[in-house]
């Protein structure tokens, strides 16, 4: 690992100064950051250490109903809080869905929001093209075993998936990330936050250099009552999503009047299309309409051959999610 000095900062405006230094990095939890460093994969010069920032760890209310969840927010609190559980069932499912206990009780929110993918040509050094770890260098998963790797939103450059099933449940809640940099605070739509790999698949966010995540909000939500989140995966715990669905109705008198819907595990970012929530609403829950939206979801999906499978386990993973969710097993 690469030496770095660490410093924890007294408040966010400080945590913000420290950070514009070329070569810096913000720390929460560390339970990904930390990987990277020792596998030489990041070295950041000096880390800000923001786990304890109090405006950072609070869970609130909003006014209109949303909640604010801080950014150093440990994952397991998040999944554990009353509030959460009983507005936001989906993200509560899709927080117990990720990692191990001991990881989630490490985690923070702003960390999970963050974390890089799982492809195993970025993780492993040893392998010498990954456009995300050496931008120009290449793609060893386009020529190598891309069986966990993306289908949607591709790019000649990268075909890797983000990792969160937290994130998933965030995107289809339709979440605002809050942010703090050098200019002041900003706030990103979910759906902006993070990046297709593109040209340029080193850049997974649209952060701009030296901002803070600060808090993601949540807006009200009618998906109290009505929430399924389905995790496909090799083994039944401690593993990444081979696809995710986050799937959440509000249904009265028997049609659906709102519908949150995101895959994970199948691109570069969550996966949300609003045209397939369109697919659902106003009308009964039905095989046919949840296909519709499973199609919708799915439409322009590139495989390669390792992966293929990945798009019908996708449409069935839709139909069986929203099944659930809206009670039609
Ligand atoms: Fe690197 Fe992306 Fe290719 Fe994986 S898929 S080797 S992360 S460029």
């Amino acid at each position: 690992m690469t030496p770095f000095n660490y410093q924890r900062a007294s408040n966010v405006d400080e945590a913000v100064r420290l950070g514009q230094e070329p070569g810096t990095m913000f720390i929460g939890g560390g339970t990904h950051l930390l990987d990277l460093m020792k596998g030489g994969v990041a070295a950041p010069q000096r880390l800000i250490d923001v786990s304890k920032l109090p405006p950072l760890v609070t869970i609130a209310e909003l006014p209109d109903g949303g909640m604010r969840i801080g950014a150093a927010v440990l994952n397991s609190d998040l999944a554990n809080h009353a509030l959460i559980r009983a507005r936001y069932p989906l993200l509560a499912q899709a927080l117990l869905a990720g990692a191990s206990p001991q990881l989630r009780n490490m985690a923070t929110v702003g960390g999970n929001l963050l974390q890089r993918t799982r492809c195993p040509y970025f993780y492993d050094t040893a392998f010498e093209h990954c456009n995300k770890r050496r931008p120009g260098s290449g793609c060893d998963a386009l020529e190598g075993l891309a069986r966990s790797h993306a289908v949607l939103g591709t790019s000649e450059a990268c075909i890797a998936t983000h990792p969160s099933d937290m994130c998933v449940a965030l995107a289809a809640l339709r979440a605002t990330v809050r942010v703090r940099g050098a200019r002041g605070e900003r706030t990103i739509a979910f759906a902006d936050f993070h990046r297709l790999p593109g040209d340029t698949p080193q850049r997974d966010t649209t952060l701009e250099s030296g901002e803070l995540i600060t808090a993601v909000d949540l807006p009200r939500s009618p998906f109290a009552q009505r929430a399924h989140y389905l995790k496909v995966r090799d083994r039944a715990s401690y593993a990444f999503a081979l696809v995710s669905v986050a799937a959440a109705l509000d249904v009265a008198d028997g049609a659906v009047r709102d519908a949150a819907l995101a895959l994970g595990g199948v691109a570069h970012k969550p996966w949300r299309v609003p045209q397939a929530e369109a697919m659902l609403i106003g009308r009964p829950l039905s095989v046919a309409s949840m296909q519709a939206a499973a199609e919708a979801l799915l439409q322009g999906a590139r495989p390669h051959p390792h992966n293929a499978f990945k798009v019908e386990l996708a449409r069935a993973s839709v139909v069986r999610a929203l099944s659930n969710a809206g009670g039609l097993t």
